[in-house]
């Protein structure tokens, strides 16, 4: 199965939304390979964000992202890059479409709840950013079944 990596960002951790947004993405049947807690510092936001270094509004990005603890989170399932960007809505959260993550917590263009890999290229780089091997688990849920028909897992 694809995976995709989440953060859950310090506008997530401090209005208290993890357990929402986690409950969203378990009710689509994504799988949780991996989830912890950690403290962002800037060497690791500047790799992260190394396409927004130069932008003025970096200094800013930086502060909100270390503002609190963050949630990394790796998620699976058929086409999880694509179907967890969608769910997550526009970068503007004013923008972002009701129904999505961000069109429904997020007014923001920065204080936008959730980071969600956009390529197939990221989402590996980023996995492997912020987990190490041991820490992502491949397993099968027993209702896999259910969340996808036999064509769809070949
Ligand atoms: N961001 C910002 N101002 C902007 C554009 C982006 O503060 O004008 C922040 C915002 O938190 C965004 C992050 O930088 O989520 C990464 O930007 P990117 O363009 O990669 O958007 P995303 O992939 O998160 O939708
Ligand atoms: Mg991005």
């Amino acid at each position: 199965m694809e995976k995709t990596l989440v953060i859950f960002k310090p506008s997530a951790i401090e209005r208290g939304l993890v357990g929402n947004i986690l409950t969203r993405f378990q009710q689509k049947g994504l799988v949780i390979t991996g989830m912890k807690m950690m403290q962002l510092n800037e060497a690791i936001l500047r790799e992260h964000y190394s396409h927004l270094v130069e932008k003025s509004f970096f200094p800013l990005l930086l502060k909100s992202m270390m503002a609190s603890p963050v949630i990394v989170l790796c998620l699976a399932g058929k086409d999880a890059i694509n179907v967890v960007r969608l769910m997550t809505g526009a970068t503007n959260g004013r923008e972002a479409l009701p129904g999505t993550i961000r069109g429904d917590f997020a007014s923001s263009n920065q204080e936008n709840i959730i980071h969600a890999s956009s390529s197939p290229e990221d989402a590996e780089a980023e996995i492997a950013r912020f987990f190490a091997p041991g820490e992502i688990f491949d397993w099968t849920p027993a209702n896999t079944p259910f969340i996808y028909s036999s064509l769809e897992l070949n």
